[in-house]
């Protein structure tokens, strides 16, 4: 990461003098020798008008799959100046760092691009994010990798699971595929596909035993053991905007499940109108960027090939030069 220069005229941000230093007091006061009570709390108005960022709304909601939920509850800021959107408390906390900036939201615009461009991320953690989360457990684990959020899930050993399980659409049965052991994009078989909804479905059916179990006096805790994957789980999610990019780098991408890749585009769509200008630079510079390694700018200014004997990494290189435009696709 390249150092911010706020004083570069490409960056968008006017340079400014510094805040103001405020006269010193005559006394100074010191909380800690006060009951907690008593520590005088200066209370101060907005200095603008504020409006709700989710348009006093509730929650928003996204349904995925047949009972899976993206829901937005909460945001911080949840109040921004008129006319603004969260986006605002990016460029707030990017100004401690580079004076008072500027005031026009084209310049917003431009300053929240070139941190993104510059990975200068710190900003972007300013703005946080709470959802409510109904996912199969299945996707709860590949998505609670992601260790910078702050969650609290439904507990099966406290309350009894509901019956709710995932099973995908029949066109959405999978073939799996030769070149990426994680994966498959093509359908398979509608004979195969029938027989592996069939599958699930008697998984499904022994829901009967679990409540059977519970009702004769079984732990919750231990239930639940045979509960299988698709069964579905609920959390709270809580996180900030820089991280929350980094999920979404990894999990919109082609490479990630598609069960999880719709939440992640059911996220990216409700976060998108509260912080639009973070969500256009995630979309330019992450999410549709590409990054290229020293030997593939090395094979791009010589014409040579990759200078790897390596078969993945060479075909890493033949997609991004697909993707680029400089290669056919096969
Ligand atoms: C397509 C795909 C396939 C995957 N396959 C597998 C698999 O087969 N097996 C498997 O186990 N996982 C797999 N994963 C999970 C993957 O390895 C990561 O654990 C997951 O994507 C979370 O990424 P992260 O650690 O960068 O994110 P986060 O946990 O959100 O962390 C964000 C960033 O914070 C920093 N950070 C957070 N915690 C720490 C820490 N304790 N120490 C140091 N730095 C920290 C790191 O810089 C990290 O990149 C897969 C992920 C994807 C997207």
């Amino acid at each position: 990461m390249s150092d911010p220069n706020p004083q570069d005229s490409g960056t968008g941000i006017d340079p400014q003098p510094g805040l103001e230093p405020d006269a010193p007091r005559t006394t100074h006061p010191h909380p800690a020798r006060l009951p907690v009570h008593e520590i005088p709390i200066l209370r101060r108005a907005p200095e603008v008008e504020l409006v709700d960022v989710m348009d006093g709304d509730g929650r928003r909601e996204v349904l995925v799959h047949d009972h899976g939920l993206m829901a937005l509850v909460d945001v911080m800021p949840r109040l921004a100046p008129v006319g603004q959107t969260a986006d605002f408390a990016i460029v707030q906390a990017a100004r401690v760092s580079y004076g008072v900036g500027t005031k026009k939201v084209s310049h917003d615009r431009g300053l929240i691009r070139y941190l993104a461009r510059h990975r200068h991320t710190t900003p972007f953690e300013m703005v946080e994010f709470k959802f409510h989360c109904v996912m199969p457990i299945f996707v709860a684990r590949q998505w609670i990798r992601h260790r910078t959020a702050n969650v609290n899930e439904y507990s099966a050993r406290y309350s009894v699971v509901p019956e709710r399980f995932y099973r995908p659409s029949e066109g959405n049965v999978r073939l799996q595929s030769t070149t990426n052991r994680q994966g498959g994009d093509e359908r398979v078989t509608n004979a195969t596909a029938s027989e592996f909804l069939d599958y699930l479905a008697a998984i499904e059916t022994q829901y009967a035993r679990y409540s059977e179990l519970l009702e004769q006096g079984l732990t919750r805790e231990q239930a639940r053991i045979g509960l299988p994957q698709s069964v579905y789980t609920e959390w709270y999610w809580k996180c900030d905007l820089h991280n929350i990019m980094h999920f979404l780098s990894l999990r919109m991408d082609s490479h990630a499940q598609d069960e999880i890749r719709d939440y992640a585009y059911a996220m990216f769509a409700l976060i998108q109108p509260i912080v639009p200008m973070a969500a256009e630079a995630f979309l330019d510079y992450r999410l549709g960027g590409e990054v290229l390694t020293r030997l593939e700018i090395e094979s791009l200014r010589t014409g040579e090939p990759l200078a790897t004997t390596n078969k993945r990494e060479a075909s890493e290189w033949e997609a991004k030069r697909q993707r680029m435009g400089l290669a056919d696709e096969s």
